[in-house]
């Protein structure tokens, strides 16, 4: 078994300094978009060694290496609380239906996506994390109690991509979604924040896709409340994700296995794993291995005004 604890990769030669760099979100969403309407790639940008875009047709501020997948058999988890506002079961629904928009999609010729994503089932880990020496989960959590970052109750939800940043596989991705200012809703009835359109958006950017330009794409960086319209891909996104995937073999011997093996715990909750020599690798919540990104990419919309109500109920309010 390969040794890649984080102390000897740590020492190794290639060893760069960690990284996280926080995709921006917020001025994405409201820098006006460009007449060309494009989908986008996240990417990682060599001169910076940050997360970027590159997009078609091409963009002014396009940069860098374009982000996927490397092997076409991805899996995900869902935690296993799900949340109070939905349960582990609809979660389930939702998120089997919302991957398989994108993996289904028609890319011309009745050929979908080369990309097969397999549900693993619920774990109890809720860490958005990627362990170099211990075992991984691409996770989907609800955050019910509080939502932990920055731009608060705007922001419906979160995928945190871990990506290797010389050549842009990705690693590692995980979702967490905004149940704590954000008032979900199932279904076409009574819609305020519809969970399947907020599951298809984050589904985008875990396979590797970044905002578009295109409105009216499902990848668009704002979505309106009250509305379905993102649960169904635009030809923006369908190009999207058949250039990112192209239709080829079908996938055979599927392995959906994580990197380093699945876990359903988080690394502070795995026993350490033996290695030669005694050098037992250490626990990483929340750290960065050498020659790794972080692309961290927002669904944004008017949680704020949807949420007073819920708020006032819930007997808090945040400002921002
Ligand atoms: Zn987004």
């Amino acid at each position: 078994m390969p040794r890649n604890s984080p102390a000897l990769a740590a020492r190794s030669a290639r060893a760069a300094a960690v990284l996280a760099a926080a995709f921006a979100i917020g001025a994405a969403a409201l820098a006006r978009p460009s007449p060309a309407l494009a989908y986008c790639r996240t990417s990682v940008c060599p001169e910076t060694k940050s997360t970027a875009a590159v997009c078609a047709p091409a963009q002014p501020n396009d940069c860098g290496i374009p982000l996927a997948w490397p092997s076409p058999c991805v899996s995900y988890s869902i935690q296993e609380d799900a949340s109070d506002q939905v349960s582990l079961a609809e979660t389930e629904a939702i998120f089997e239906q919302a991957f398989a928009t994108w993996t289904q999609t028609d890319c011309g010729g009745g050929q979908t996506p080369r990309m097969e994503v397999v549900y693993l089932g619920p774990i109890a880990c809720d860490a958005h994390e990627y362990n170099q020496g211990k075992g991984n989960a691409n996770i989907i959590t609800f955050r019910d109690g509080d939502w932990p970052y920055a731009g608060g109750g705007n922001t419906l939800a979160l995928t945190t991509v871990t990506y290797n940043l010389k050549t842009g596989d990705i690693y590692d991705a995980d979702m967490e979604i905004n149940s704590s200012d954000v008032k979900l809703s199932l279904g076409d009835d009574e819609v305020s924040f519809d969970l399947l359109s907020i599951a298809t958006h984050e589904v985008g950017h875990f396979l590797g896709l970044s905002h578009s330009t295109d409105v009216s794409a499902t990848m668009f960086a704002d979505y309106r409340p009250e509305t379905t319209m993102l649960r169904d891909l635009d030809e923006d996104d369908r190009d999207g994700i058949c250039a990112v995937y192209p239709p080829g073999e079908p996938v055979e011997d599927c392995d959906p296995t994580p990197r380093h093996g699945f876990s359903a715990l988080c690394a502070a909750d795995q026993p350490d794993r033996e290695e030669d020599g005694g050098c037992a690798a250490a626990p990483s919540r929340g750290g960065r291995g050498a020659g790794l990104g972080l692309a961290a990419l927002a669904l944004v919309g008017a949680a704020v005004r949807a949420r007073r109500g819920a708020a006032a109920r819930a007997g808090r309010e945040r400002r921002r």
